[in-house]
Formats: C-alpha cells, structure tokens, sequence
C-alpha cells in the first residue's frame, strides 16, 4: 500500500437508487452513520449540536427535516441530548436575529413535533454571544465561535453540497467556518472589496435593501441613478452580490479570492476543533444549487442528484463530494454556462472566477484533514 493509500480518510458514501435495493432515503442515513462510527461517538447525555442551516426564506433546497429527524433519533439512540443550530447572518435577510431565525426554521419545518429536537441559535439573540478560540495561524491568532457550538459537547454538522459565488463550492468547510461563526467572525473572514459597474447595474435596488450597514445609496451618472458603495462602511459581507441579477457588482477575485478562502478555512480549522474526537460531518449531495443556501431562492440544479455522504474528516468529505458533483454531466438548463461534459468543473461552469480547490490544498496545508480519500460505498 502506498504512503498516499495509507493516509486517505474513509468517506462513506451511499447512492439514491431506492427501489432495487428496498432502502429508504432514511435507511441509508442510518447506515451511514453506524458504518461511519458516529453511534460511537458521543457519550451518554451528551448536548450534541446538530450544525444546520435552516434556508433564507425563498430557499428550499437545505436539508429536508425528515432526514434531519433521522439523525436526531439516531444521537438520541447513542445517548446524546441533540439539538439543532445555526448562527445569525450578517446580511438583513430573515435569518438576522434569533427571533426571526427560530420563526423561518419553523417555517421551514424544523419544529418540535417534526424533528423531535430544539432549534437554539447559536450565537444568542442579536449574534453576540461567542468565545474567542486560539488557532495561531497565517491570518488569525484566534477565531471567534458561537457559544452554543462551543459549549456543546459535540457536533455533527449537516451540509446541503452546493456551489457558492465566492468560495466556488459549499459543504463541511463552508458550514464549520461561517456557519459557527457570529457576526463577528463573518466580518473577519469576508474583508473583501466590491465594486459596482454603473453600465451594468439597471437600478432595481435589491443590493441597498440587503446591505447590513446601509453601504450603498444612489448617485446620479449620465445613464441616471446608479447604485454606489462607501468602501469605508462596507464590511465586505458580499451579500449585495449575491443579490444583484445583473452582474454589475463585483470583486477583485484575483487578488481577493484567495485570501477570502484562507481566512474561511482558517476559521474551519478552529471550528473543527472544539470537540476533539466528536465531530462529524454528512453532506447530502441533493439539490446541487449554483448559491448557498443564504439566496432567497433555490436555482435548477447543475447536475443530478448524487447521494449521501459521512465522515470524520472534513477535507475528505467535501473533496468527495466536489469529485463526483464534477463527474457528472451538467444540466443545459442550468447556470452552467460551460463545463457541461462529465469530469469537468461545474463550479467553475457556474461561477468562473472561483477556485473551489484552495479550500482543500490550504486545509489540508494547516493539518485540518487529508485531502486524499477512500469512497466506501455502503
Ligand atoms: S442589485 Fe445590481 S442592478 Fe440592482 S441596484 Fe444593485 S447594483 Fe444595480
Ligand atoms: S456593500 Fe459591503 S456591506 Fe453592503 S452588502 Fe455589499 S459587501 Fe456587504
């Protein structure tokens, strides 16, 4: 066996195909999660946050709450007290503060009697309740993490596998480093400088209703009102981006993206770490949308749906996954504007500018997993 072969992390991974095999969506999450050691992992009574994103409101595509039950009986059957988690957005969306989170998760279906477990928003009623965790690395010193996910005695994070306009792709990483990160780790890890194109933006006002810190207002040019960012205000979340249609806001990715991504895993790094020995991960490769689960819609998937995946080492885990949502053929009708043909980018397809590899290379560079993996099909 070689040296690479001997440091590859298990991936377990089960396929969708139902009804020859007579195993439900459900079966195959408990399978999963024996076969990946996760009914081992936690100690009795354990509080075990389940690491959730709940969907802005318009977004369909996260994970379904009846697969969310699933897990939950499951860490309940080991022991475990579960409960499920996310943190306050910096952007102005529904997901703001905890109250209007909680009320879009139970919109959402993440009630009592559906899940069988309490959603409590990580980072408290406004996103200030964090502890600041050491990591001693290239951007940070410390990264600061949500009090829920800190306090908690373990944590199995849940991740929709989808793309992303920055990072190019979002799983594991993508929900360890924002997803437990407060309004202040957010603002540490986006920093990044956005620009508007006066000759694109047509002037529908959706990037001022979105800004967090009122960065944007109108200013008259020859076409006529446009939109503008103050750079001494921006906090550099990228919302407004996310929401603009047109393309006309933009950022530096050459010299931003980069950067950007480090800051990201950085904060990965730390979140990986509050819970030595009793972290999981599962990622579902459903849905697989161009935008995070963040846009307030859920756009046609780039390619079909793929299946299930668990496993400790996050790196492995979403570099699995980046690797079978490229072997796949894209869909025409989709944000795919090329790369369609199996084994080629769809990130890329999606979102040219990005290079969803750095979030692996620079992962695995700081020792926070392998980016070489063995696929155990369950
Ligand atoms: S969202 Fe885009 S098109 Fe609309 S006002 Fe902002 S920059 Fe202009
Ligand atoms: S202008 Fe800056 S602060 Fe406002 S949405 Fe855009 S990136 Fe975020």
């Amino acid at each position: 066996m070689s040296q690479k072969e001997q440091a590859a992390s298990p991936v377990y991974f089960a396929g969708l195909r139902a009804k020859n095999e007579g195993e439900s969506k459900v079966k195959k999450i408990e399978r999963l999660f024996s076969t990946a050691g996760f009914d081992k992992m936690f100690g009795q009574n354990d509080l075990c946050a389940v690491k959730m994103h709940f969907g802005e409101r318009g977004n369909d595509a996260f994970v379904h709450p009846v697969f969310v039950r699933a897990v939950v009986r499951l860490l309940k059957n080991a022991g475990a007290r579960p409960f499920l988690t996310d943190t306050n957005t910096l952007y102005r969306g529904q997901r703001h503060n905890a109250v209007e989170h909680t009320l879009l998760a139970l919109e959402h279906g993440f009630s009592y009697a559906t899940v069988e477990a309490p959603v409590i928003i990580a980072d408290g009623l406004r996103g200030h309740c964090f502890t600041e965790m050491p990591v001693q690395l290239k951007h940070f010193s410390k990264v600061s993490l949500a009090d829920a996910v800190v306090q908690a005695d373990g944590m199995l994070a849940l991740s929709h596998f989808k793309g992303h306009v920055l990072s190019g792709f979002g799983g594991a990483l993508k929900n360890l480093a924002m997803g437990c990160a407060p309004a202040r780790g957010k603002k540490d890890q986006h920093q990044a400088h956005f620009l508007i194109d006066p000759g694109k933006c047509v002037a529908c006002g959706q990037c001022l209703a979105h800004c967090p810190e009122n960065s944007i207002a109108w200013s008259k040019t020859p076409e006529g009102k446009r939109a503008s960012i103050t750079q001494e205000s921006c906090i550099g979340c990228g919302e407004c981006m996310t929401m603009c249609k047109h393309g006309a806001i933009n950022l530096d990715f050459a010299s931003e993206r980069t950067a950007f991504t480090e800051r990201m895993i950085e904060y990965a790094y730390g979140a990986s770490r509050m819970h030595p020995g009793k972290t999981a991960y599962m990622n579902f490769l459903l849905n697989i949308t161009p935008d995070c689960d963040c846009a307030p819609w859920s756009d046609a998937p780039l390619v079909p749906d793929i299946g299930i995946l668990a496993a400790s080492d996050p790196v492995a885990l979403d570099k699995a996954c980046f690797d079978l949502v490229n072997a796949q053929p894209g869909f025409a009708d989709s944000q795919l504007r090329c790369n369609h043909g199996a084994g080629e980018d769809k990130f890329k397809g999606s979102y040219a500018k990005t290079i969803g590899e750095v979030q692996f290379q620079y992962a695995e560079s700081i020792g926070l997993g392998n980016i070489a993996y063995e696929l155990v099909k369950i």
